[in-house]
């Protein structure tokens, strides 16, 4: 899943002000799950914002798609907009862009900042699991992503700076290398060290660009 924190409210302000009647916009995938933009939180803000805007008699109102990220789903808004001049946005990145691209007039203001793709690890803490290489080797790493959770994204590791399991940039952060090995070993799959990993294609990861996937199956006949 896609993790994004909201911005402080103020920060917000900043951006919304000038606007005399907002559209708050939650979206019920991701951001709903780790709790910082559905339904819920943006019924929150947009009562935060009337407070924080009253005196500028700023009008406000919420709600919420099932996925921003997805045209089809966008579609419900359209009635809406001509009562509103600006999108307040509590989607992730590509939520907040899906949006400006489908409402080409209305301006679009991101409500979150997103951080990272993970996962919750207990209720309430969430950690980062992939950084979107585009060139999987957790086949290698015992399922243990050390592009996304080694300090170093080391290919071949440990470095020289892992101590009792945690990592030399902290000892709040696990050394992912000490994981790998230990899940290889309970595999009994150590003969996985000995292999060197090979360095990566990044032409397949930011590196490369803007990326895109197609699906053949799924492209209607004659489109591109
Ligand atoms: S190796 Fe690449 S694709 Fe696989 S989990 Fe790590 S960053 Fe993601
Ligand atoms: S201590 Fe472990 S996690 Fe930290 S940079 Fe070195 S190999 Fe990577």
């Amino acid at each position: 899943m896609i993790v994004g924190e909201l911005k402080p409210v103020e920060e917000i302000v900043a951006k919304v002000k000038g606007y005399s009647r907002i559209l708050v916009v939650g979206c019920g995938g991701c951001v709903t799950v780790c709790q910082t933009g559905g339904a819920r939180e943006a019924e929150t803000m947009a009562h935060l914002l009337g407070m924080a805007l009253r005196d500028l008699h700023v009008s406000l109102d919420w709600t919420c798609v099932a996925r921003q990220c997805e045209f089809e789903l966008l579609e419900e808004l359209k009635p809406r907009l001509a009562s509103f001049d600006a999108i307040l946005s509590l989607a992730c990145g590509v939520g907040v862009q899906a949006v400006a691209e489908f409402f080409p007039s209305s301006p679009v203001i991101p409500g979150l900042n997103t951080t990272f793709m993970g996962m919750p690890v207990r209720h309430g803490r969430f950690e980062e699991r992939c950084q979107a290489c585009g060139d999987c080797i957790l086949d290698l790493t015992a399922g243990i992503c050390p592009v996304a959770r080694c300090s170093k994204s080391l290919l071949n590791g440990p470095c020289g700076g892992s101590q009792n399991g945690k990592c030399e940039i902290s000892a709040e952060v696990e050394c992912a290398w000490h994981l790998i090995y230990e899940r290889l070993e309970r595999l009994g799959r150590l003969d996985n060290l000995e292999r060197l990993v090979l360095p990566k294609n990044w032409a397949k990861s930011r590196d490369g660009g803007p990326r895109r996937m197609v699906r053949e199956g799924l492209v209607p006949d004659g489109e591109e």
